[in-house]
């Protein structure tokens, strides 16, 4: 326990809990409506204590964790707001989160795509379901909505949309944790972007017959310095790996990659032209 929380607790422990009334009516002065205030479900940040329980933490979160009291998650969030000096940051139910995030998307007006993704969601829940005839995870139905708008991607030919799709995955895999195929899947993205990846015109619907998928030369073959961090990360310290392991698992990946989506250098080549590049880990 923090020295602030003890000493709100020695303050505290003989008088009962000082309670807030439930509304209070807003003031007929204000000049701006807070967008959302403090409701069922929401702490203050700064007052560290669980929005489910009231049981209190040591220190105020600084993102989703499980209450030490009733394990339940809660969520670090900022309520919406038009004037920044009335931005409030705070704890809340995993049901609030939603609440906050249309209220949210209602205010930046893009509350149709925040419905339609969340229907692609539930849809995607509710196939991955019956076929497996279990509920899938958070990350099973990330994982198959990104391969999903992949496919529609590739027949848009929109290849830089389609590269940052796939360093989702990798963010991903990253994150649950699987290292070594998220390190296989930042490969790829590696891949990708020595091919310079084009996000080919679209013309009445359709995408220019013309237009360039890929373009390897300079400067569209650019490389991320973050992915290289992530790769040498991975590498190096999360699934220790030999020089030659690393080249073996960048050709195979690439090679698939090569195959479905007819990038024009061969894995060869593109390992050829990540050795002159400055961002190169070196053998
Ligand atoms: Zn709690």
């Amino acid at each position: 326990m923090g020295l602030f929380q003890s000493l709100k607790k020695m303050l505290t422990q003989d008088t009962p809990k000082q309670q807030t009334p439930p509304s209070t009516p807003p003031s007929k002065t204000t000049p701006t409506k807070p967008v959302m205030t403090i409701e069922e479900g929401m702490t203050r940040l700064e007052d560290a204590e669980c929005p489910y329980c009231h049981a209190n933490f040591d220190k105020p979160l600084t993102r989703k964790k499980a209450c030490p009291e009733c394990k339940r998650d809660v969520y670090v969030r900022t309520l919406p707001y038009t004037d920044e000096k009335d931005s409030v940051r705070v704890a809340v139910t995993e049901e609030q989160v939603e609440k906050i995030e249309i209220a949210w998307a209602k205010l930046n007006g893009t509350y149709e795509e925040y419905v339609k993704s969340k229907q692609r969601y539930e849809n995607m829940k509710e196939k991955l379901h019956k076929q497996w005839g279990k509920e899938p995870s958070e990350s099973d139905i990330e994982w198959h909505l990104l391969m999903e708008e992949r496919i529609e991607l590739a027949n848009e030919r929109k290849w830089g949309l389609y590269r940052n799709a796939t360093l989702k995955m990798a963010e991903n895999l990253y994150k649950i944790p699987k290292y070594d195929l998220s390190l296989r899947h930042y490969l790829g993205v590696l891949y990708i972007d020595l091919n310079g990846p084009n996000n080919v015109m679209t013309i009445d619907g359709k995408p220019y017959e013309d237009g360039v998928d890929f373009d390897p030369t300079e400067p569209n073959a650019f490389i991320a310095p973050g992915i290289i961090k992530r790769i040498v990360l991975l590498k190096d310290k999360r699934v220790p790996m030999s020089h030659e392991e690393v080249r073996e698992l960048f050709l195979d990946e690439a090679g698939q990659i090569h195959t479905s989506i007819r990038t024009p250098l061969s894995p060869e080549e593109a390992w050829e032209r990540l050795k002159e590049k400055e961002e190169y880990w070196g053998d």
